[in-house]
């Protein structure tokens, strides 16, 4: 489980940074998810929970919101907003299912703390022209908007 690891990662960060500012709780971390990471929130939270006892967020909640894919297409030019689950089931249609279901396994066996702009390959068509020449730009990263002490 891969929100695992991620959670993991995005909570021992803010303890440091509660520690550098000398909080001595944390109520709130709120978390921008980019769709394309495939983070299920319900593991999310799981995670969280389990993570949180016995720490100084012992009582903290996770927020996270969701934020979709930009699509840049290398043929004509066009910049798409997309969500993972629209594209999965406009390739289910096409019948280029399995290319989804590979990106799903790809992403779930790697790390998503950095955006890595490697993480799965790139199997989304341009929503304009249908090119595969296209650049995910934005969607596969995890920021920490803010936290709350
Ligand atoms: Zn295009």
């Amino acid at each position: 489980m891969h929100e695992f690891s991620m959670v993991n990662q995005i909570f021992r960060k803010c303890l440091e940074v509660a520690k550098q500012n000398n909080a001595t709780k944390i109520s709130e971390i709120n978390l921008e998810v980019g769709d394309f990471a495939l983070i299920v929130e319900i593991y999310a939270q799981q995670a969280f929970d389990t993570l949180k006892k016995g720490t100084i967020a012992d009582k903290a909640k996770l927020i996270i919101k969701r934020t979709p894919g930009v699509l840049h297409c290398n043929s004509c030019q066009q910049k798409s907003e997309i969500w993972f689950s629209k594209e999965k089931e406009k390739a289910a249609v096409e019948g280029r299912l399995e290319e989804y279901e590979k990106y799903e396994k790809e992403v779930a066996e790697k790390t998503l703390l950095k955006a890595d702009p490697n993480l799965g390959t790139n199997i989304f068509h341009c929503r304009k022209c249908d090119s595969s020449n296209t650049t995910l730009i934005e969607g596969k990263g995890i920021t920490i908007r803010n936290l709350r002490t």
